[in-house]
């Protein structure tokens, strides 16, 4: 690990002015960027502890919640109100890492975690243009089972690895960000960017720019919402596939749907054309499968991660079929 100064940030204000320094990073729970300091793969010079600002979760009046950035990601799944409004979150959560890792991340880190191929972590013996842009990108050619069919470009196939990011997507969520020109908000599905020729620029995030908290729109049909994920083993293992989904029925009718995948896409990616496909159709198995195929028409499967089609297109119908009732 190389050396680096540690900052504790007073507060929002102070992080902000500390964190326009060159090479310095935002320090939240830890639980990937030390690792990445260790493995020499990041290197800032400085490191600002922005782990005990914002930390509150605050339910709105309207249905809606303000998680702080800082809040631990076990703190959220366990708040009453979160797991009411909004289970598939809650479920998401949990379905994350280990109890120890949960206590110590915090949402905003979530989000900014970075992938797990390990061709990226294998900075003496792979080429990666994540880490090296430029340089290739050995997974493409190499073991790529665990790697994204949607959203991949020549450049780069690797996943986003968050749970939380999905049930986010879902969610509509909303980033508030602050850096020193002021204070902002973007949706989550805006924050992270497609590889294109470019992945090692993951977020639209400026060099600076601190969360500070993740607004939940009011959605009261969360409340019928649901999280599955598909993996190796049982626990502390990255999603081959996942799906975050909430459905509104009007009778027989699909009349609102929200829907996520992970383990596919190359950012948390919500489920644009399947919702789109869904809404107004009767809630069946037929549907499902449409909206299913719609959604991964445009996967573009390497060698080893062709199952990731079939399995991401029968967990979506799983799910849906489980969330309106249907065996
Ligand atoms: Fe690097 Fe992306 Fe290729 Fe993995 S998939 S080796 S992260 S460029």
């Amino acid at each position: 690990m190389n050396p680096f100064d540690y900052i504790r940030a007073a507060d929002e204000g102070d992080a902000v002015r500390r964190g326009l320094a060159e090479n310095a990073k935002y320090l939240g729970g830890g639980t990937n960027l030390v690792d990445l300091m260790r493995e020499t793969i990041e290197a800032p010079r400085a490191l600002i502890d922005v782990s005990s600002l914002s930390t509150a979760i605050e339910a709105g009046a309207d249905g809606s919640m303000l998680i702080g950035a800082a809040a631990r990601n076990t703190a959220v799944a366990e708040h009453p109100i979160v797991r009411t409004r909004y289970p598939l979150l809650v479920r998401a959560i949990l379905a994350g890492a280990s109890p120890q890792i949960r206590n110590m991340a915090t949402v905003a880190g979530n989000l900014l975690q970075r992938t797990r191929c390990a061709y990226f972590y294998d900075e003496d013996g792979s080429r990666c243009n994540k880490r090296s842009p430029g340089q290739g990108c050995d997974a493409i050619g190499g073991i790529n089972r665990g790697h994204a069919i949607l959203g991949t470009s020549k450049a780069c196939i690797a996943t986003h690895p968050s749970d939380m990011c999905v049930a986010l997507a879902a969610l509509g969520a909303i980033v508030h960000v602050r850096n020193a020109d002021g204070e902002r908000s973007l949706l989550l599905t805006d924050l992270h960017r497609l590889p294109e020729d470019r992945p090692d620029r993951e977020t639209v995030l400026r060099h600076g720019d601190l969360i500070t908290a993740i607004e939940l729109p009011p959605l009261p049909f969360a409340t019928r919402s649901a999280y599955r994920k598909v993996r190796d083993r049982a626990s502390f293992a990255f999603a081959l596939v996942s799906v975050a989904a909430a459905v509104q029925l009007d009778g027989e009718t699909v009349q609102d749907i929200r829907l996520a995948l992970g383990g596919v896409g190359t950012k948390p990616w919500r489920a644009w054309k399947a919702e789109a496909a869904l809404r107004g159709r009767p809630a069946d198995i037929e549907s499902f499968r449409a909206a299913a195929e719609a959604e991964l028409a445009d996967a573009k499967p390497l060698a080893n991660n062709g199952f990731k089609v079939a399995l991401a297109q029968r967990t979506i119908i799983a799910v849906l079929n489980d969330l309106t009732g249907r065996t």
